[in-house]
């Protein structure tokens, strides 16, 4: 593979939030630290290396990239203080930005003011939007879909929703590309034949399963950094909140959908809080609640070297996912008070316009994380079982 220099792959980097990695003379502490490192991922060394000498695309086509969770125990034990850990953390941004064709991330991440701008632009687009074609507000029942209509609803968030998946399905084609390349991964390997198959499900369960749903990595190889926390503070189960919490209200809006299509239940139908749908829109918001206040508690009191090195995108992604919840919080009070209130309105019109924003947003914040890291993970994984087949 002929591996073209960028000289200022290092500077560009940079850009993103990471230290003056130029200090770095190799010495290995951060490697032999590291709970993650392993024979064959010598890592954040050998991707500081890549930085330095301007191997961009080795960078971007790195697994290490994915599977650091940001600890910050090399950062700690470095001589030079090069902050390999946030040097990590800078690389996943400037990747995210890289496989990103329209360099909106490259903005949200580089111009923090231009960011703020758009991303408030945005939400007040989406307000507008649905505000243009509201209904009456009825004062004896909060009738939420006639304020703003179900149909307007349904076709903005499908509209939003294919421009996420094609802006993620480039952004995913680019790394996919970039990975098979290195690993010399080919089509066959991945679905051509009944081994190809048997291997892609298998890493299909390592990456999404395992690793990404489950967290092994961050739960189990990186306990002994959190140890000293209870277990309901521990990073990874702050993490697993917020991203279980995140697909359950997904998933919560999807079943309502689906309910409505298969005319079982007609959207805003007022239901029993127990109701299923209903129930795991509560729990999900609860802990998609719980996992974004204390992220944020975290970053104010920069309680680890991760949340004192925050970006102003990483924030707006979290004051968004913790926006989203909590009005959907206020939104399902306002349903259930004897006296339905007309802020309920106001509320529901908010929640829907920032909750476009966020998924509008998704693949171009930190967020995108969600997709790319399992996507890099499967493939590490197919390269190995296949790997291990041929030995
Ligand atoms: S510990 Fe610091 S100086 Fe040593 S290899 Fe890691 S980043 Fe470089
Ligand atoms: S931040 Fe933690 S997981 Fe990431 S490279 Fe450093 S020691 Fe390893």
């Amino acid at each position: 593979m002929t591996a073209l220099v960028d000289a200022s792959l290092l500077a560009d980097v940079q850009r993103f939030g990471a230290a003056d990695v130029s200090a770095c003379f190799s010495c290995g502490n951060c490697t032999a630290i590291c709970p993650l490192s392993t024979n064959d991922a010598t890592f954040p060394r050998r991707l500081i290396r890549y930085a330095q000498v301007g191997m961009k695309d080795a960078l971007l086509s790195s697994k290490e990239l994915w599977t650091c969770y940001y600890c910050g125990e090399c950062s700690d034990t470095c001589p030079t203080q090069a902050d390999p850990g946030g040097f990590m953390a800078a690389a996943r941004r400037y990747a995210i930005a890289s496989y990103d064709r329209t360099h909106l991330a490259r903005t949200m991440y580089t111009s923090p003011v231009l960011g703020s701008v758009i991303a408030v632009l945005l939400a007040a687009f989406f307000a507008v939007f649905m505000y243009a074609s509201h209904g009456p507000q009825n004062a004896a029942s909060l009738a939420l879909f006639q304020f703003i209509p179900e149909e307007l609803i349904h076709n903005t968030g499908v509209a939003v929703m294919i421009l996420v998946f094609l802006a993620g399905l480039a952004g995913v084609a680019t790394m996919a590309r970039g990975i098979a390349r290195r690993e010399q991964i080919t089509v066959r390997d991945v679905v051509g034949s009944r081994a190809g198959l048997k291997r892609s499900t298998q890493a299909l369960w390592v990456a999404l399963g395992i690793e990404s749903l489950g967290q092994r990595r961050y739960r189990v190889d990186c306990e002994t950094v959190q140890e000293a926390q209870p277990w309901y503070r521990r990073r990874w189960f702050i993490h697993a909140a917020t991203m279980w919490g995140f697909l359950g209200l997904l998933t919560a809006t999807i079943l309502d959908y689906g309910l409505a299509l298969l005319g079982i239940k007609a959207t805003g139908t007022p239901v029993p809080i127990w109701y299923p749908v209903r129930l795991l829109g509560t729990v999900a918001g609860i802990a998609l609640i719980y996992g974004t206040s204390l992220l944020i508690l975290d970053r104010l009191r920069g309680a680890n070297r991760s949340a004192r090195d925050s970006t102003a995108a990483d924030w707006m992604l979290l004051a968004l996912l913790w926006v989203t919840g909590a009005s959907g919080f206020l939104i399902e009070l306002a349903l259930y008070l004897p006296q339905p209130p007309l802020w309920g309105y106001w509320v529901f019109l908010f929640h829907v316009s920032v909750a476009m924003e966020l998924v509008l947003l998704a693949p171009f914040m930190k967020f995108a994380h969600a997709v790319y890291r399992p996507v890099a993970l499967f493939f590490y994984a197919l390269a190995e079982h296949r790997g291990t087949e041929g030995s």
